[in-house]
């Protein structure tokens, strides 16, 4: 008898028909002498919908408030999915986070999970259940209740595939597998069989979300075996894997990132030290930065230019201004309708002139970069947000055809 762990996504329990279709699916599974634990998402839209009924009474409520409105979504379709399945005649129960012993840290909107206690979920498996878990929540240790930041079942389902063991997990969503790049976005994508952690993690950095990318995390450190498949479909996904044999393909995807924003820190004194000033301030504020350029010096002074998430802007200027009297600078700008396209690859370490290729089917399209980052596995740079979709399908053909 195998262990698997099934979750599924809110498009895959939209409505009432997408629940049935689910709850046939699991206890499918479970049928073929399985042992089976199910995460699920809240339905459709209703996490964007509950953010939007908060920001109508208090913009400015606390984390600890959202977080226990949010969760709401999610314990919504366990209920749903596990009546489902009592329609089915197989044994069933369904646990929130706390009840399934998702243990958090305290940060609110962002929690990572410390431990999960399987006692009790080990018990309803023992007693032949199918166990419906909420993805996206956890308690912390005053009780409160977290979530995992956005798209974070992923991350709950395969948490519990390392803590229970499993023999697999699989992640229903509503595309059959990891493509290229964004299906809906460039129709001509192409499915990949197999990719590997590493380069799934850079393409969920970067934007693909079709994974969240602290699952990839996870799956890597635990050596999850990780499928992406299709709720709908019968056809196999994309194994994620340590491991695959290297094919020609350059690039394994193109993604692009719409939630940045690009600070300017113009006319820094040129002396040793400023960086250090500047970025172990915003470290302490718990602002992550990602693309960094700095210009040469001129007349003793230097421009550091950064980006960061939309959400941390504000913050970030905040930092910047009550550093000012300590780190002296001319001004400050910013501007955040902006985009971050990346190309993403294990196969471009040992190919001198993927990024030039990048680069010129950017300026075949007349597209101008306003800052470049490159690592190991991906180049990526940053745009007018009014180009994003054109520079991804354009890069993609320039790579795929
Ligand atoms: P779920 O609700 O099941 O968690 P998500 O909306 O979070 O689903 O993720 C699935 C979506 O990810 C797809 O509908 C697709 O538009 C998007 N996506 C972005 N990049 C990719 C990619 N490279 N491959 C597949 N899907 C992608
Ligand atoms: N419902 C949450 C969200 O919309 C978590 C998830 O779907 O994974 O972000
Ligand atoms: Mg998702």
């Amino acid at each position: 008898m195998a262990l698997i762990v099934q979750k599924f996504g809110g498009s895959s329990v939209a409505d009432a028909e997408k629940v049935k279709n689910v709850a046939n699916r699991v206890v499918e599974t479970a049928r073929d002498n399985n042992q089976v634990v199910v995460v699920v998402s809240a339905q459709g839209d209703t996490t964007d919908d509950l953010i939007e009924k908060a920001q109508e009474i208090n913009p400015k409520a606390s984390k600890r408030e959202m977080d226990m409105l949010l969760s709401s979504g999610e314990q919504i379709s366990i209920a749903l999915l596990a009546m489902a399945i009592e329609n089915l005649e197989y044994p069933v129960i369904s646990l929130t986070g706390w009840q399934a012993g998702f243990k958090t840290n305290s940060s609110a909107g962002n929690a990572r999970i410390d431990k999960i206690d399987v006692e009790r979920i080990q018990s309803e498996l023992d007693k032949h259940k199918i166990v419906i878990v909420a993805g996206f929540q956890g308690i912390d240790k005053y009780d409160n209740i977290t979530t995992l930041g956005r798209g974070g079942s992923d991350t709950s389902a395969v948490a519990l595939a390392a803590a229970l063991r499993a023999n697999k997990c699989e992640i229903y969503t509503d595309v059959d597998g990891v493509y290229t790049t964004d299906p809906r976005i460039v129709p001509d994508a192409v499915k990949l069989e197999e990719i590997t952690y590493d380069e799934m993690l850079e393409l969920a950095s970067l934007g693909a979300n079709v994974l969240h990318n602290r699952s990839v995390e996870m799956a890597k450190k635990y050596n999850v075996q990780l499928e992406v498949k299709s709720s709908f479909q019968r056809v196999p996904g994309t194994i994620v894997k340590e491991v695959i044999p290297m094919e020609k393909m350059l690039i394994r995807g193109v993604t692009r990132d719409n939630d940045v924003a690009r600070i300017a820190i113009i006319g820094l004194e040129d002396t040793p030290g400023i960086a250090f000033k500047v970025f172990s301030a915003l470290a302490k504020d718990g602002i992550n930065v990602d693309m960094i350029l700095q210009s040469i010096g001129h007349d003793g002074k230097k421009d550091i230019v950064f980006t960061v998430t939309k959400s941390n802007l504000d913050k970030t200027i905040a930092t910047l201004e009550s550093l000012k009297e300590t780190v002296p600078y001319q001004e400050l700008s910013h501007r955040d309708n902006l985009s971050k396209v990346s190309i993403v690859g294990a196969g471009m370490v040992n190919n001198p002139g993927v990024a030039a290729k990048m680069f010129e089917a950017l300026f075949d399209a007349s597209i101008n970069i306003h800052m470049i980052a490159t690592s190991e596995l991906k180049v990526s740079v940053l745009i007018n947000i009014e180009n994003a979709e054109r520079a991804v399908q354009v890069i993609h053909d320039k790579f795929m055809k």
